[in-house]
């Protein structure tokens, strides 16, 4: 254990490597507001902007903009509906879609296989799906997006291997200060074992070891 030792026992480690991981949890937690902040600032900016952009067409005698009303629709979920109306003169939100249309495209699948993938979405809200998950990600073909999901699971089960090596590690060490405090009969020691929950050494040697 490298960590910063404050005690010098090894209790005192783990106390200080709890609070860190604490700290680093509010750390984490900060960025995401502050990241959420910052899209939804984003978001009301565009908005704004939006606005005077339709007013603007308007005062120039345009019509609502099929193609650009498309664009925002189907790949700007945040701008609501009821934004793309206000902005462009729609009497309502649901007349939108008469605008935007159905989101119908074809592209060559992502996984380079040479085929071309469609897309055919028809409501907003199936957008929501998570539609870049590997399950979902409309932009590949069956073939590739079934060899996705597998490596990604393959690159899971391989982290979740590699997690549980990292903690028998943790473990053996923290053992081996146990069974070496415990030769010393370091009391300790002994309450560090009792703080892990490993009680396996003292019920196979006794409570009165030494
Ligand atoms: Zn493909």
């Amino acid at each position: 254990m490298d960590q910063s030792s404050t005690g010098g026992t090894d209790e005192g480690n783990e106390a200080a490597r709890l609070r860190q991981a604490l700290l680093g949890l509010s750390d984490a937690q900060r960025r995401v507001e502050e990241a959420e902040e910052q899209l939804h600032g984003a978001r009301d900016e565009a908005n704004r902007i939006l606005r005077l952009f339709g007013a603007r067409l308007a005062s120039d005698g345009a019509g609502p903009p099929r193609d650009l009303i498309r664009v925002l629709y189907w790949d700007y979920p945040m701008i609501s509906a009821r934004e793309i109306a206000l902005a462009f003169g729609i009497r309502s939100p649901g007349e939108v879609y008469q605008f935007a249309g159905p989101d119908v495209r074809s592209i060559p699948c992502l996984g380079g296989c040479g085929l071309v993938v469609n897309r055919a979405l028809k409501n907003r809200s199936d957008l929501k799906a998570k539609p870049y998950s590997s399950r979902l990600d409309w932009r590949y073909c069956d073939e590739c997006r079934a060899l996705r999901v597998e490596e990604e699971a393959a690159r899971q089960d391989e982290a979740n291997r590699a997690r549980r090596q990292r903690e028998w590690e943790e473990q053996a060490i923290l053992q081996r200060a146990i069974d070496e405090g415990l030769a010393e009969v370091d009391t300790e020691i002994i309450t560090t074992v009792r703080f892990q929950g490993i009680r396996r050494y003292i019920t196979e040697n006794g409570d009165d070891d030494g």
